[in-house]
């Protein structure tokens, strides 16, 4: 199945912090993806802007290496890469100065047309930008800024950040990216939600036991250790990713596709869920790898603090108070060095009331797992009966669906979060956007919680690296009566 290729105009796209990590990594492999795709039109002007002081061929070299080590295939051998190099720019800016800004708008003159600008940069430089933006008349009416996560540290700090881009710019110009939003998966998430009459009808408290939602990485803090030292998985992680995709499960249908339908339901669930209570939550903080202690440090190794009581694990049980769900619990994980990297979320249905064929026939719980890496798919777990003689013996099997299977042209990847959010931001739907006041509600959720261990001065509990977290995260679980379904889906 050929992939479809919505057509944009020709646009400007300024990216703030050309030659950082995310826009070597993510931003600039993103748009050769969509340069491959036909998706960039003639005249487009794509620029990079930092204070280095480099110039176009300079750019083009930074971009290259970045899009071969993070974009590597055909395409970067066949002439394509180059091409794409040519519609790069670069003009050195300083975000927090009046140096470069007039060589922007030079640069930017004539064309009217949609102008975005990517604040690939910290938070701190997002007020001085925008004014910037302002004073040298570089953005109007058509105009949109990204900005990237973390979006605040708190709700107090979330709701200056807010209030600083709104003096510039309205909020449908205002692009916040959670690149988990940008995944194909979540977005089926809201097409086998709503686009199929089978699993709406059962969508509730009174046929799902509970749900859960794993967000797993085996990797370390790495080079972020200062900034993550200050966030912790809560922050950095559960304020945002697991709790839009907990969103994304738990709201009611919204009317219509639109940006701000989808945002309102989704503001509705955060407001919905329960203050935590301690015992609901437990905290973890990975060791050193036994026997490879050098390429594996333990947290606080990596950290560089003997004494840091941040938490690289974190998993809770959250109730969403509302008709639907009241009485469902929703439990929530999400870790650095564990057994594997996967993201995933199973809805566990109800057992049978009853069972007719006895109780050696065992408990069997449909399952939906919706997996958003690696292989992104859903499978259904359902019951049949074991095949062969000798009684009526059941058994659960998956009905699986792999996408790159079931829809992926083949030999290529299906397109990254990145390239999706980016082209929406051009074309100006907002719908996989968070809003100013659903990054206000789901700060004004975690502030208590985060108080409340700061409070108690609890330490994170230890454990292993390539494990699946602390024991207290299985004992939330049985204590319920329920398990963790693995890490590897
Ligand atoms: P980074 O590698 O430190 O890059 C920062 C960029 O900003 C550089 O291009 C830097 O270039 C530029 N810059 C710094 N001060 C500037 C100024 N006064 N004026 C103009 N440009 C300036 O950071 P990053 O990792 O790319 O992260 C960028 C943002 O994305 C941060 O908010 C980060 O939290 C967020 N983010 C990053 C990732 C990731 O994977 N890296 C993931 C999610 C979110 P010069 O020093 O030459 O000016």
């Amino acid at each position: 199945m050929v992939s479809r290729v919505i057509p944009v105009e020709a646009f400007d796209l300024v990216i703030f912090g050309g030659t950082g990590d995310l826009a070597g990594r993510k931003i600039l492999p993103a748009l050769f993806r969509r340069y491959c795709a036909g998706q960039l039109p003639e005249g487009s002007r794509i620029l990079g802007a930092a204070r280095a002081d480099l110039d176009r061929a300079g750019y083009a070299d930074f971009a290259r290496a970045a899009i071969r080590e993070h974009a590597p295939g055909r395409h970067c051998e066949d002439g394509s890469l180059e091409a794409f190099l040519k519609r790069l720019d670069y003009v050195a800016v300083d975000a927090c100065g009046e140096s470069g800004w007039a060589a922007l708008a030079g640069r930017l003159a004539g064309g009217d047309r949609v102008r975005a600008f990517y604040f690939s940069v910290g938070p701190g430089l997002f007020g001085d930008l925008a004014q910037r933006l302002r004073r040298h008349g570089l953005a109007g009416a058509d105009s949109r800024i990204v900005v990237e996560k973390p979006f605040g540290h708190d709700l107090e700090s979330a709701r200056a950040l807010n209030a600083t881009l709104a003096a510039q710019f309205d909020e449908g110009q205002i692009y916040r990216i959670d690149h988990y939003l940008g995944k194909e998966t979540v977005q089926n998430l809201m097409a086998v939600r709503f686009g199929n009459m089978l699993f709406e009808p059962l969508w509730n408290s009174q046929y799902v036991d509970h749900i859960q939602i794993t967000v797993a990485e085996t990797v370390g803090v790495g080079g972020r250790g200062e900034y993550y030292d200050r966030a912790g998985a809560m922050r950095d992680m559960m304020q945002n990713h697991l709790m839009q995709l907990l969103c994304l499960i738990a709201m009611e249908p919204p009317a219509k596709f639109e940006p701000d339908e989808v945002r309102d339901e989704k503001v509705k669930v955060i407001k919905a869920l329960d203050p935590v209570a301690p015992h609901h939550i437990v905290r973890g903080q990975y060791e050193a790898r036994e026997g490879d202690a050098e390429a594996h440090p333990s947290y606080r190794e990596a950290v560089d603090d003997p004494r840091s009581t941040t938490e690289s694990y974190v998993a809770l049980k959250a109730h969403v108070s509302n008709w639907r769900w009241a009485g469902t619990p929703f439990y929530l994980r999400t870790g650095k060095r564990l057994v594997a990297r996967s993201s995933v979320i199973n809805v566990v249905f109800k057992d049978a009331p009853h069972s007719i064929f006895g109780a050696e026939a065992g408990r069997h719980a449909n399952v939906l797992s919706i997996r958003l890496q690696p292989n992104e798919g859903i499978t259904l777990r359902v019951t049949i009966k074991e095949p062969g003689p000798g009684g009526m013996r059941l058994v659960d099997v998956p009905l699986d669906m792999s996408f790159a299977e079931a829809l992926g042209p083949e030999g290529e990847d299906p397109p990254d979060a990145y390239e999706r959010l980016i082209m929406d931001g051009i074309r100006g739907n907002q719908t996989l956007f968070m809003r100013g006041d659903e990054v206000e509600a789901a700060w004004a959720w975690t502030d208590p919680i985060i108080a409340g261990w700061q409070a108690r001065g609890e330490a994170p509990k230890p454990y292993d690296s390539g494990s699946t977290g602390p024991r207290d995260a299985d004992l939330l679980m049985e204590r319920d009566g329920r398990k963790w379904r693995g890490i590897n889906p």
